[in-house]
């Protein structure tokens, strides 16, 4: 059992996971469960599925491959999310059942794999409804539906659409009638129902629980509530999930007395930045062996009180203890809760040990 180690636990990821299917299943919404925050973990996709999700979405191919070929999974239930290279169009017709898509070059890319594996590939067509960072312009989306008739192995589910993630539009009654106005435009020019409107990721939360996501949208994609329980609007534990299904544990390797501010004439640390260091005098400073490369510092949350996160180097974690009340010594092992972003990292770090319980 080295350290630094992530414990992750299966009990709290399967009830976060049945606690947000069971809410959306009121509103006759599905869940797809994304396990990209942490690497395509096995057991955690696996508790997602125990817990009622209806598939699993990653946006790394490698991953859905490596869940496809670890996993039980029915016929369906693997969906691409970061929209595909040219270059894996063929890789992602063989392992996503389903991929989100905007851009009609590479659409065409998937239809000509598709017809030479002989099986059709369903697409969710992303429309950029505010957030500037994936999906087609509003003014050019019919044009875009037009264009995928003529795609013979492309099975068009529905449009889809992801707020929160580069400019942090949140999700609101206009943008999600928007959407739905968009799917009716879009079923008009196919003459066909379009069975899918996947509305968006953990931002829409929120709303599903106030009862005011609209009745049209019947699909959400949710990684970050189901793993770390967060309503990500406002920053709060979301109903009653856990926080701390992962927990990160590093060792003290260095407990010393030490002056808060460097002594010397300086430039910039290890990573270019100019580190503002206050005149504090001397205080208790412990260093933890986990790094940058393995967490992402400001992330960390100390699960001990008096403990402060001072700063990282690539694989030193330094602390000031001085107000923590217990006595700590060298071997000592400190826990910490984790942001998205560090766990994320801890995750896909291989110098991280993963344990469940
Ligand atoms: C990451 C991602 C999600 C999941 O987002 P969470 O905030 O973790 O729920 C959903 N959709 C897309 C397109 C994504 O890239």
């Amino acid at each position: 059992m080295f350290n630094p180690r992530i414990e992750i636990n299966i009990k709290k990821l399967i009830s976060n996971t049945k606690q947000i299917v069971g809410l959306a299943a009121q509103q006759k919404v599905e869940i797809i469960g994304v396990t990209k925050g942490v690497c395509a973990d096995l057991r955690v996709a696996q508790a997602m599925l125990t817990g009622g999700v209806k598939g699993l979405a990653d946006s790394r191919l490698q991953n859905l491959r490596y869940l496809r070929k670890n996993l039980k999974l029915t016929t369906e239930s693997l969906l691409l999310l970061r929209i595909p290279m040219l270059s894996e169009a063929k890789a992602v017709v063989e392992q996503a059942d389903i991929s989100l898509n905007s851009e009609l070059k590479v659409i065409a890319a998937l239809n000509e794999a598709a017809a030479k594996l002989g099986k059709k590939h369903k697409v969710i067509l992303m429309v950029d409804i505010g957030d500037r960072r994936e999906g087609v312009m509003p003014a050019k989306l019919l044009s875009v539906v037009k264009e995928l008739k003529n795609f013979a192995y492309i099975e068009l589910l529905g449009l889809g659409s992801n707020l929160a993630c580069y400019g942090g539009v949140l999700p609101s009654a206009k943008n999600m009638q928007a959407l739905v106005n968009f799917s009716r435009s879009a079923e008009k020019e196919l003459e066909r129902a379009l069975p899918l409107i996947s509305g968006g990721n953990s931002s829409s939360l929120p709303q599903l629980k106030k009862g005011e996501l609209l009745a049209e949208i019947n699909q959400l994609r949710i990684g970050e509530t189901i793993l770390l329980g967060r309503n990500i609007v406002d920053d709060t534990p979301f109903g009653d999930t856990y926080q701390d299904a992962f927990l990160l544990s590093a060792e003290v390797i260095e407990l010393k007395e030490k002056g808060a501010e460097p002594r010397g004439e300086r430039g910039e640390n290890a990573f270019g930045e100019q580190q503002e260091i206050k005149k504090r005098g001397v205080r208790k400073r412990a260093i933890l062996a986990v790094g940058r490369q393995d967490i992402d510092v400001e992330g960390l949350i100390p699960l001990q009180e008096g403990v402060k996160v001072e700063g990282a180097s690539s694989d030193h974690l330094l602390l000031d203890v001085s107000d923590y009340v217990s006595q700590l010594k060298i071997g000592d092992v400190l826990k910490f809760q984790l942001n998205y972003s560090a766990l994320l990292r801890a995750m896909t770090s291989p110098y991280v040990n993963k344990i469940y319980c």
